[in-house]
């Protein structure tokens, strides 16, 4: 069956087989992972995880063509699920140690990755991630305070993720070739992570702070609190910095606050 690549649905497929084993590695999987790829497409990662690792294997993708495709290809050796990975919570696929995958399309990329850290539950039942990202997107989950692609994708990556870049991926190892550099990055769920009770607020404080991330904190803070200064006292931070010169932590904290007097 010939497939005609759908640009809406942000359709590259890989085509470069050394890039596709290396991906695979990054996952280390082993015999009692359950593994998840998100996005399919025509199956050139899905091929590379069955030979690998077909225990259990799930996949998730919008394009019905492709899910009828797929399990002609692949028969019995997977679970293809026709669905919009936007609105799939983990705790359907009822597993632990899932190892998820993932060449997304890039237009949802941050809020597939965003949404799972903040909302969904069976974070917990997480072993690993192996995403692909635009480059531009990938440097901004792996900014680090002070310097300049630190913001809210590093903050809310950073309190549940410990995420390391693996390599960029060129334009040409995909059909049809995107207009950009891809990065694949591994991410391990952090074990103890600080508790934040209501992470609707981690986003917010993030996004008042880095909107105007050229001006100094205490703009922002008086913004959201009338105590403000005892804030700034008591997380001991200087306001004249920059949004970029706090650590993660310190928005973690702030959207405690946050919660605590909006309640
Ligand atoms: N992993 C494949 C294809 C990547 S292209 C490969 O590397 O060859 C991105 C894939 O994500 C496409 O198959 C597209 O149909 C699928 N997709 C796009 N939006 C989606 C969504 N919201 N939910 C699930 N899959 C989606």
């Amino acid at each position: 069956m010939k497939v005609k690549p759908k640009k809406s649905l942000g359709q590259n497929f890989l085509i470069n087989p050394e890039i596709i084993e290396k991906i695979v590695d990054c996952g280390n999987l082993n015999y009692i992972d359950n593994i998840v790829e998100i996005g399919p497409g025509t199956g050139n990662l899905t091929k590379e995880l069955i030979r690998k690792n077909s225990r259990n294997l799930f996949v998730i993708e919008k394009d019905e063509n492709l899910c009828n495709l797929l399990v002609k290809k692949f028969n019995n050796t997977l679970k293809v699920i026709n669905d919009d990975v936007l609105n799939f919570k983990l705790d359907r696929l009822n597993c632990t140690n899932l190892v998820i995958f993932g060449n997304l399309p890039y237009n949802i990329s941050t809020q597939i990755l965003v949404n799972w850290i903040l909302y969904d539950y069976n974070f917990i039942h997480i072993k690993k991630l192996v995403l692909m990202f635009q480059k531009e997107v990938a440097d901004r989950i792996l900014g680090n305070v002070n310097e300049k692609n630190y913001g809210r994708l590093s903050i809310i990556a950073n309190w549940k993720l410990k995420i390391q870049k693996e390599f960029d991926i060129e334009s040409a190892d995909f059909y049809p070739k995107p207009k950009v550099t891809s990065t694949l990055i591994s991410m391990i769920p952090k074990k103890n992570f600080i508790k934040i009770t209501n992470p609707e607020k981690l986003e917010e404080i993030t996004s008042i702070f880095f909107n105007q991330r050229r001006k100094m904190i205490k703009k922002p803070l008086n913004k959201i609190f009338p105590n403000s200064n005892i804030i700034a006292e008591k997380l001991n931070i200087d306001t004249n910095l920059r949004p970029q010169n706090l650590k993660p932590e310190i928005y973690f904290e702030l959207a405690e606050i946050l919660n605590k007097s909006d309640s």
